[in-house]
């Protein structure tokens, strides 16, 4: 495949934007290479600037769960375009979507629409805060929220001392009241709130991770927090920004039978357009602004254009549930294929899935956290994700990225990437 026309694109874009790129992921850092540029993409495929032609497995890094440019999706933004694209005003349409997503998720009365799944997490943990008068927070190292400043901090130097920035810009005054717990691991939860006792506001976590490769919880992982949570008067964040709308129409909470006390969301919610959101029961919600103390707005939240992408991304959800056990089949015969062409090639690997999330780790071992997922061998990755770029399928340009699996794609086309990973497999 000839990538001129991207080449040159990056070379303009690196002139007038930082390293070429609006989020750095984009930039292949990871893995080598100049990005390439996407010009259109319908259903399964995605276009490049130089006329090539991929099978799609970010999906946007998780929103096109139906697949690119969705008719239905298309033609609600431009209906709506027709009328004004935005009038910091409420709408009708704004309560429309919330009245959708609220009966489709469980233990949710109330939700407010942002524009990122990073403003939703900021807000949900000044929502935290404020609601139970306390100041720390706990996260789960591997596990991101976006990139406001309580998230960007790494483990302290033992399990129950305070983190540290990991990006110059957070100060260390934010950083001492975030908390590194490790995922899948209870007991360390349980040291962080026995040596933190009456300070800890919030617990966040993705229910399902997919910012380490994929791993879900295991061992009943999501139960045990909601126990501790409750008997320590904290409150439990399901940060579903990646699982919302995608593992069951009611997301993780659904799916694991937990209730959380606040959710995130983003990516599906919007259809492809920019917006997160949060919602709680009643007594958190209104704890928010105007009715309540805790401040937090958006010039565009609510977005008309937004919420019509939105609206018609979850009625169709909505209307078809079949799509969350059609999606899980397709990702299991993904797996299964994929795990038969990696062991007749000899390559170690661990491969972990919930329903349309997966991802493959080159590492023998079983991945259940942040330090289980780094021990994979990322040349191999490298080397995976140029192999498999060449062979005209598109993955994460990271080795700790998920999988994203959209309902556009057929059985011939799972079929083309299991094969596409056996000839791969041989250049590893
Ligand atoms: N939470 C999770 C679980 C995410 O995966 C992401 C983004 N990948 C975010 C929050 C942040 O969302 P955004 O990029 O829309 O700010």
């Amino acid at each position: 495949m000839l990538y001129q026309r991207s080449s040159s694109l990056f070379k303009e874009a690196e002139k007038v934007i930082p390293g070429g790129v609006n989020s750095p992921v984009r930039a292949f850092g990871a893995v080598g290479g100049t990005p390439i540029f996407a010009k259109s993409a319908k259903g399964a495929y995605i276009q490049d600037e130089d006329g090539n032609q991929y099978i799609d497995y970010i999906n946007s890094w998780g929103p096109m769960i139906l697949g690119h440019a969705f008719e239905p999706v298309v033609n609600a933004v431009i209906e709506k375009a027709k009328q004004g694209t935005s009038f910091g005003m409420p709408t009708a349409i704004e309560t429309e979507i919330a009245q959708l997503a609220t009966s489709m998720v469980p233990n949710i009365d109330k939700i407010r629409f942002v524009n990122s799944g990073t403003e939703a997490c900021m807000s949900a943990v000044r929502l935290a805060r404020g609601y139970t008068k306390k100041d720390k927070i706990i996260k789960f190292a591997g596990c991101y929220h976006g990139h406001s400043d309580s998230f960007l901090i790494a483990a302290g130097s033992g399990a129950i001392t305070f983190g540290t920035p990991n990006s110059p810009g957070v100060t260390q005054g934010t950083a001492k009241d975030t908390l590194l717990a490790t995922y899948n691991d209870i007991v360390n939860v349980r040291q962080l709130l026995e040596a933190n006792k009456g300070e800890i506001a919030c617990i966040i976590i993705e229910p399902v991770a997919g910012n380490m490769g994929c791993i879900p919880p295991k061992n009943d992982f999501l139960k045990k927090l909601r126990a501790v949570c409750d008997e320590h008067d904290v409150l439990l964040i399901f940060d579903e920004v990646m699982t919302g709308f995608r593992l069951a129409p009611g997301g993780a909470q659904e799916l694991y039978n937990v209730d959380a006390d606040i959710v995130c969301f983003g990516k599906v919610i919007g259809g492809g357009l920019p917006v997160g959101a949060f919602a709680a029961r009643n007594d958190i919600m209104d704890y928010l602004a105007p009715n309540g103390p805790v401040y937090q707005a958006g010039t565009l939240s609510g977005n008309p254009l937004a919420m019509a992408a939105g609206l018609a991304m979850l009625q169709h959800l909505d209307k078809d549930r079949t799509v969350f056990t059609r999606l899980a089949e397709k990702t299991e015969y993904l797996h299964k294929g994929i795990a038969t062409a990696l062991q007749a090639n000899n390559i170690e690997h661990t491969i972990n899935r919930m329903g349309s999330m997966i991802s493959i780790h080159f590492e023998a071992h079983e991945v259940v956290d942040f330090e289980t997922a780094a021990k994979a061998n990322n040349e191999r990755f490298k080397r995976f994700f140029h192999g498999m770029l060449k062979e005209g399928i598109y993955i994460a340009p990271s080795a700790f990225e998920t999988w994203f699996i959209s309902d556009a794609l057929s059985y011939e086309d799972l079929d083309a990437t299991i094969a596409a990973v056996d000839t791969v497999c041989k250049t590893l």
